[in-house]
């Protein structure tokens, strides 16, 4: 068995961000998580408090804490080594009327021109996923296996993977959308059982479409700026609920595709184009679960979109948390969603 400081449950977004803060803060940090298969490494890496408040129709609390999220993201990303995309984000089409109501009642600053149906704005920004999650990996020990039961006894988490055990005082659990595992506590597992799957399927490919990204009904684009399809683009995403399938579907990714070339008002032509899917975990509110759950446990799960917008803030608030800290937005509190709280 190896000691740790600290067990994390899941390589994505949430789990690497938390990692990434602790080890930084000079912790032993171990994450148990198989390799692939984490949605944050197939996402288009859009870190848009703007759009994203304004697609979604959020509250005016929810748009503050993307804009919270967001506003972490600056320092976050210069204390990890993130490279963090500064570029305008476009709306074209259809919608626009809708979406810059709720960008001037969110207070967002953008541009408009009603007679084209053509929003720009300077708030959100990007990151490229892959690349990303290797800088957060950095320093932390990573133990390549699906954590099969925890246990906890005498103050201590224990982590079996198979092939081994790993402990901690403290463990975070940040498995994306996937079941609870055995040993769980019950308040753990309720939490989970509450998490609703939600497939997204995006393309990606060696063609350049635009350096900065563009949406717009049925579809955006965003430029790739790392990795094999370095200059690249991504095409994105469906929002099917209570999928879990990661096969994409050919139909859904071609109306998709067309939505995109509608986008650019260029016709549809044949581009080599891979596509895939991630599983998206979202809570009954759509806003991340974050925080303490007892005994030495925390969780970061579910922010259903923007994962990587709320990286740094479910890292922080998991920090907080562990530090016994007052939790920097109670309104991801866990155990809002428990019965008894
Ligand atoms: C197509 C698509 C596009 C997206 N675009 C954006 C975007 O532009 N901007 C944005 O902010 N968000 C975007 N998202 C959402 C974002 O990707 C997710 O919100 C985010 O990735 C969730 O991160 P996570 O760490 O909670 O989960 P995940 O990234 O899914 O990570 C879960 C981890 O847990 C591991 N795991 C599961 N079970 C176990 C177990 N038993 N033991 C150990 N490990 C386990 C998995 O292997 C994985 O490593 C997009 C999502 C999709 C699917």
């Amino acid at each position: 068995m190896t000691r740790f400081d600290f067990i994390i449950l899941g390589a994505g977004a949430f789990g690497l961000a938390t990692a990434a803060e602790l080890r930084l803060s000079g912790h032993r940090v171990a994450v148990v998580a198989p390799k692939g298969g984490a949605a944050s490494a197939v996402a288009a890496g859009m870190i848009a408090p703007a759009f994203e408040t304004a697609i979604d129709g959020l509250s005016v609390e929810q748009a503050n804490i993307l804009k919270a999220g967001r506003i972490l993201w600056a320092d976050f990303a210069t204390r990890t080594g993130v490279h963090l995309q500064h570029m305008p984000a476009e709306w074209r089409g259809e919608g626009a009327d809708r979406l810059a109501i709720a960008l001037e009642r969110n207070e967002f600053e953008y541009s408009y021109m009603p007679d084209h149906q053509w929003i720009v704005t300077e708030e959100d920004a990007k990151l490229d996923p892959a690349a990303a999650l290797e800088v957060l990996s950095e320093g932390v020990e990573r133990i390549d296996a699906l954590a099969r039961s925890v246990a906890f006894k005498d103050g201590v988490w224990t982590v079996d993977y198979g092939t081994g055990t790993a402990s901690a005082p403290q463990m975070v659990i940040s498995t994306g959308a996937a079941a609870a595992i055995e040993g769980m506590p019950e308040t753990v597992k309720n939490l989970i059982g509450k998490i609703v799957p939600i497939r997204g399927q995006i393309g990606i490919t060696h063609e350049r479409f635009s350096d900065h990204v563009i949406r717009g009904p049925g579809a955006y684009i965003a430029p790739v700026n790392a990795g094999p399809y370095e200059g690249g683009s991504v095409v994105g995403a469906t929002m099917e609920e209570g999928v879990r399938e990661l096969a994409t579907d050919a139909a859904l990714c071609e109306r998709m595709m067309n939505a995109a070339w509608a986008l650019l008002g260029h016709e549809p032509v044949e581009i080599e184009m891979e596509w895939r899917a991630g599983i998206r975990g979202a809570s009954p509110d759509g806003m991340p679960m974050a925080g303490p759950v007892g005994d030495g446990l925390h969780v970061a799960l579910a922010p259903r979109r923007n994962g990587w917008l709320l990286a740094p803030l479910v890292a922080g608030q998991v920090v907080a948390g562990i530090e016994g800290l007052t939790l920097p937005e109670p309104a991801l509190d866990p155990l809002r969603f428990n019965p008894s709280h």
